[in-house]
């Protein structure tokens, strides 16, 4: 499947990788929106939120439990902020699914 974070997943593709275990890769953003712009991805291709299930959602439940040690790692005393774009109307351009972890000063109330 031609699909970026699948090879990021593999190795094949190089990334910034911050933190890894068997069911998630954590890496700097290549294009980052705040000071500390984080992705979190699952090593199985799951297209978005919106393909989660009963399946495979314990690849979410180890995402969750990650991101507090990975939100440390990168020094995020005061806070952050976790999102995932879904599909067309929520902007989202790699189909395979992530969280993006910002950061890094006092982010914006809007949500859009
Ligand atoms: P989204 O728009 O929610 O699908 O977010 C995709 C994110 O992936 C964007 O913030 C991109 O900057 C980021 N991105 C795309 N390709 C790479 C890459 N090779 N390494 C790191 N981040 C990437």
């Amino acid at each position: 499947m031609d699909c970026i974070f699948c090879k990021i997943a593999e190795g094949t593709i190089p990334s910034k990788q911050l933190y890894e275990n068997e069911y998630c890769l954590a890496f700097h953003d290549i294009n980052p929106q705040t000071p500390v712009h984080i992705l979190v991805i699952p090593k199985l291709h799951i297209g978005s939120a919106d393909e989660v299930t009963e399946k495979n959602s314990v690849y979410l439940q180890k995402i969750f439990e990650a991101i507090p040690q990975i939100a440390k790692q990168a020094g995020l005393t005061g806070g952050y902020r976790v999102i995932t774009n879904c599909g067309e109307d929520g902007c989202q351009s790699v189909k395979h699914l992530h969280f993006h972890i910002l950061g890094g000063k006092k982010l914006p109330e809007n949500m859009g």
